[in-house]
C-alpha cells in the first residue's frame, strides 16, 4: 500500500506541474487553498503520513542504499540552518511570484525534485535532502513533534542509520529534543537553528498573512514586514520564556500550536472563500479545537520529558524494525 502510495503521488507531482503550465489558475488554487492547507493538520496526526508517501522523499531514496555517506553531527546543524534559511525565502516568495504564476512555481519544484533526487547518491536514504536541508522538515518537526496516531516508516526497512542522530522518524519527541540541545531552558534552544525557528515561526506564519501578493519589486515591503514579525516573534518568546522559567518541553508544543493555529485562522476561511463555499468560519473552529486538542496532548506527554537527558542517538532501530539489521 505504502509502495503504490508513494508512486502515486509521485505520478499527481508530475501532473501537477504539467497542470501548473497548462492550467495555472486551477493548478494554484488546487495546490494553495486544498492540498497545502491539509498538510499541517496531517503533521499533527504524524508527520510520517506525509514523509511516508512525499514524492520528494520517493526521489530521495532511489539511489542504492548502500551509497553515499552518513549525515554526520556536525552536517545535521549546519544542514538544518540551510533548510530553515531556504524555508525563510521561499514562503514570503509566495507573495511575489509563486501565488500567481504557475510557471515559476512548476520550475522551483522541478528543481527541487531533481535535487532531492541527486543528493540521494551523496548521502544515504534521506540523509541528503528530507532529514537535512528539505525545508518542510522543521515545520514536520515542530508540527510532529507529539504526534496523535502511530506511524510505522515505511521507507527505511531496515535503518542504514543514515543520519547519525535524530531522525524524525525513528522517534518525533526525541529528533525534537535533539534539535534544540536537549537542555530544557532558553539557553540552550536559543542556541540552536530549530530553537531559534520555532520562536520565530508563529510570528513568520503571522507576518505571511498580513502581506498582500505583490509585483516582485516589492521584495523588501515582503520580507521586511515577514522577517520583523518572525524577530518580533522570536524576542518575544525567548523574553518569555526566560521570565516565566518555561521549560524547553513545554514551550515547543505550545509554538508549534500557535504556529498552526494562527495558520488555520486566515487559511481555513481563505480555501472556502476561494471556491465559494459557506462555512469557512466553522472549519476554522473546527481546526482550532483539533488544534488545542493536540496541544493538551503533547503537554501531557511533555510532563515526562522535563529532566535534562543525555544526547540520544537514533538508536531505538532494532525493536521498531524487526525485519531489519540491527544498527552498525
Ligand atoms: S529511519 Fe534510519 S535510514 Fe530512515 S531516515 Fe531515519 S536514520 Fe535514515
Amino acid at each position: 500500500m505504502w509502495t503504490g502510495a508513494q508512486w502515486l503521488v509521485l505520478l499527481a507531482t508530475v501532473a501537477l506541474i504539467v497542470g501548473l503550465f497548462m492550467q495555472p489558475d486551477r493548478t494554484l488554487d488546487i495546490l494553495w487553498f486544498v492540498l497545502i492547507p491539509v498538510l499541517p493538520a496531517t503533521f499533527l496526526m504524524n508527520a510520517g503520513l506525509w514523509r511516508g508517501i512525499c514524492p520528494l522523499a520517493t526521489l530521495n531514496t532511489l539511489a542504492p542504499n548502500e551509497r553515499g555517506a552518513t549525515l554526520s553531527r556536525a552536517w545535521i546543524t549546519w544542514s538544518a540552518a540551510i533548510g530553515i534559511a531556504l524555508l525563510f525565502i521561499l514562503v514570503p516568495a509566495r507573495h511575489l511570484l509563486f501565488n500567481t504564476s504557475g510557471f515559476w512555481l512548476a520550475i522551483v519544484i522541478a528543481a527541487v525534485a531533481v535535487l532531492a533526487f541527486v543528493m540521494g547518491f551523496f548521502v544515504r536514504e534521506k540523509g541528503g535532502f528530507c532529514n537535512s536541508i528539505c525545508p518542510v522538515l522543521p515545520v514536520e518537526k515542530l508540527y510532529g513533534q507529539s504526534p496523535l496516531v502511530a506511524v510505522r516508516n515505511p521507507r527505511c526497512v531496515p535503518c542504514t542509520l543514515c543520519t547519525s542522530r535524530g531522525c524524525l522518524d525513528l522517534d518525533p519527541s526525541i529528533s525534537v529534543r535533539t534539535a534544540v540541545g536537549n537542555g530544557s531552558g532558553v539557553r540552550e534552544w536559543i542556541r540552536t537553528p530549530f530553537g531559534v525557528f520555532a520562536a520565530a515561526f508563529p510570528g513568520f506564519v503571522f507576518g505571511y498573512f498580513q502581506v498582500a501578493d505583490v509585483p516582485i519589486t516589492e521584495w523588501m515591503t515582503v520580507y521586511g514586514t515577514i522577517l520583523a514579525w518572525a524577530l518580533g516573534s522570536l524576542a518575544g518568546f525567548a523574553l518569555l520564556a526566560a521570565i516565566l522559567r518555561i521549560s524547553t518541553f513545554r514551550l515547543m508544543p505550545f509554538l508549534g500550536a500557535l504556529a498552526v493555529g494562527v495558520y488555520y485562522w486566515y487559511a481555513a476561511p481563505a480555501s472556502m472563500d476561494n471556491f465559494g463555499l459557506p462555512g469557512g468560519e466553522i472549519l476554522k473552529w473546527a481546526l482550532l479545537a483539533f488544534v488545542a486538542f493536540w496541544l493538551v496532548r503533547a503537554l501531557q506527554r511533555a510532563r515526562g520529558q522535563e529532566a535534562p537527558q543525555r544526547p540520544v542517538a537514533a538508536h531505538p532501530v532494532a525493536p521498531r524494525f524487526p525485519l531489519g539489521s540491527p544498527p552498525r
